[in-house]
């Protein structure tokens, strides 16, 4: 296409591209005003850009331009224009950056939200800032006038209706940076409005670094709020600028303000949210609290700053001691950071543990959407690590519900017998409180760790022990009195009990032997004395398909009905079909509530006999 004798060009978006641009526009906001924030966040970046290479010999096209957002509205056309004077982009760069979606995995997540399988849509902006593209909630084209700060760019314009396709052409714009200009569609024409324009930026970006000017008007504080006394920051602020630096909806859960001097010395700002991010695990990867150099942001999401367990925590933090271009590798091995990431972790730590000894509901709030993290850090931070287990918090067979204890409160209420602190793992609570491994413990009220979550399963048997007692897994367990002697005529009864079960299930079993710890089932499978830890195993089930489990011990209750009736058919013929199928069907029931039954075909076959048996009449 030619026009004017200028070379146009047409792109067509990537597939993927498109199907995040249906869904942006036509399902996913509900408050578009967040295109703004999007927009200025953008030529934020831009900016801090070109203020580093400022800080080289690179030469910069409109060197002596101000750093600022220029917001223009004309609420006759409807129209609005957003520019910068940030680093710009060269062709390679706009089709790059304008092109393609940035973020592997972004579509995907953002289809589940649409499919409602995640949580609230507030969150969602909050966390995938989709950028640029949340324009096209408020226009239906949009115009992008470039010039890259390098001088050996020439500037280009690139213009797109959202959908389909974009193209882009050369440009006569001589200043650096950026400019986005586009017409609002009728039922977005309020943006068209100054103070309506003013608020936004007030509520979103208020404490971006640069100033944001609107029809000539500064209007953002650009205050580094963490350099105020905290006795001169009211709530408000900082809810305000908790908001502006996690993109978040919610009020933070609390906040530290640190001020430090001597060997290193640096400013912090940092908030603890109330509401786990959706995918935190992802987060932990890419997010953290922000690097500031005397005000200057030198890295956002500065890895560095926090431990990993740890990066939920936001914030800034600003120090002096460190240049303004220091690079990525520099703050990894900096002694200064190190300095700083452990006077950090020791307040965090500080704040927790206030919250659990004085305000048990906001720990139980915070244990509920980070609690987890607390678990990782056990194995990572062995400084802090036992502070970190203090922090913990368990389910157990004898807490509500919903509530958790400390170990403290566990050991504080341990029998006076007891040795060891037990744990049972499973998918849920209910599942454990059923299951025939804590019955013993049940029935003589000894209290069960209940594991539920993933990372506990697979953390909590590292913290060993606590105050000189064992934690260990209640199937694998030895009961008190295990080794009891019983009367000589029981005791002939019972080896010939065990020899049948023993004959029968062969070499399934690593053994067979009379059980302390059930109640009311007739038999479990235990660890064998081989065996790894039940807990273990489970784990390496769970990370590798192919594991081959170690063998069980079958644990037999003399003292149920079932068992009695089996032995007394058993003495009168040894080769009963009956008995060998029920021994055959206790042994595939434990084996299914251990999670190990792989083939049920036979296990329901049985089960349907013995009922067709039970009801012919
Ligand atoms: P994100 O900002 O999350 O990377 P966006 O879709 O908002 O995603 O933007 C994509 C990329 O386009 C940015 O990473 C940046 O490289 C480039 N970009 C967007 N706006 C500007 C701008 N005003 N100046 C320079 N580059 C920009």
């Amino acid at each position: 296409m030619e026009t004017q004798g200028q070379h146009v060009e047409q792109f067509a978006y990537k597939a993927e591209m498109q199907q995040l641009l249906h869904l942006i526009i036509h399902s996913l906001y509900t408050h578009p005003e967040v295109f703004l924030r999007e927009l200025i966040s953008n030529s934020s970046d831009a900016l801090n850009k070109v203020r580093f290479r400022s800080l080289t010999d690179t030469p910069l096209v409109s060197a002596e331009a101000e750093l600022s957002v220029r917001i223009t509205t004309d609420k006759d056309n409807s129209k609005l224009i957003i520019e910068d004077s940030g680093c710009g982009m060269s062709r390679e760069e706009l089709i790059e950056n304008l092109g393609t979606v940035a973020k592997s995995g972004t579509l995907e997540f953002l289809q589940k939200v649409r499919e409602g399988k995640q949580s609230t849509e507030g969150d969602l902006i909050g966390q995938f800032g989709v950028g640029f593209y949340s324009v096209f909630m408020v226009t239906d084209e949009v115009i992008v006038e470039t010039r890259s700060a390098d001088p050996d760019e020439k500037a280009w314009k690139w213009t797109s209706g959202g959908e389909g396709t974009y193209t882009i052409e050369p440009s006569d714009k001589e200043t650096r940076g950026t400019s986005i200009t586009f017409v609002l569609r009728e039922e977005h024409k309020e943006f068209a409005e100054d103070y309506r324009i003013q608020s936004i930026v007030k509520k979103y970006s208020n404490y971006v670094d640069f100033p944001i000017y609107v029809n000539d008007e500064k209007v953002n504080s650009v205050t580094a709020l963490w350099h105020k006394k905290s006795a001169d920051i009211t709530e408000e602020e900082l809810e305000e600028f908790y908001k502006f630096v996690t993109n978040d909806f919610d009020k933070p859960l609390g906040h530290i303000q640190l001020s430090l001097e001597g060997a290193v010395e640096f400013k912090a700002l940092l908030f603890i949210p109330s509401v786990a991010p959706a995918q935190m695990f992802r987060d932990m990867e890419e997010r953290s609290a922000n690097l500031y150099a005397n005000k200057v942001l030198i890295q956002q999401h500065c890895k560095d700053l926090l431990p990993e367990y740890l990066r939920f925590v936001r914030g800034v933090v600003d120090t002096p001691d460190l240049p303004l271009n220091v690079s990525r590798e520099v703050t990894q091995n900096s002694p200064v950071m190190a300095k700083i990431r452990s006077v950090i972790t020791g307040k965090v730590l500080g704040l927790l543990e206030d919250w659990a000894q004085n305000d048990t509901e906001k720990y139980n709030t915070f244990y509920k959407n980070f609690g987890m993290m607390l678990l990782l850090g056990i194995n990572n931070d062995y400084a802090n690590r036992e502070r970190l287990i203090k922090l913990l918090r368990f389910s157990t067979s004898l807490t509500e519900n919903d509530t958790r204890i400390s170990l403290a409160d566990y050991v504080g209420r341990m029998k006076t017998d007891q040795k060891e602190i037990y744990y049972i793992s499973g998918d849920n609570r209910a599942q454990l409180l059923g299951s025939p491994n804590i019955e013993y413990f049940v029935k003589n009220s000894l209290e069960v760790l209940l594991l539920t979550d993933p990372v506990e399963v697979f953390t909590a048997p590292y913290i060993g022990e606590y105050e000189g007692k064992r934690l260990i897994a209640a199937d694998k367990a030895e009961l008190p009195n295990e080794n009891d002697t019983t009367d000589e005529n029981k005791a002939e009864n019972e080896t010939s009990l065990l020899g049948m079960f023993k004959e029968i299930l062969g070499d399934k079993v690593e053994d067979v032997r009379l059980s302390k710890r059930l109640v009311s089932s007739a038999v479990a499978l235990v660890a064998g004395k081989q065996g790894l830890d039940p807990h273990m195993e489970k784990m390496m089930k769970m990370m590798d398909k192919d594991f081959a489990p170690t063998k069980k011990a079958l644990e037999i209750n003399p003292d149920h009905p079932l068992i009695h009736n089996l032995t007394t058919l058993a003495e009168k013929d040894k080769d009963n079909v009956l008995v060998k199928d029920a021994v055959q069907q206790l042994y595939d029931a434990a084996l299914l509530l251990d999670g190990g039954l792989t083939n049920p075909t036979d296990f329901i076959n049985r089960m349907t006999n013995f009922m067709a048996k039970a009801t012919s009449v």
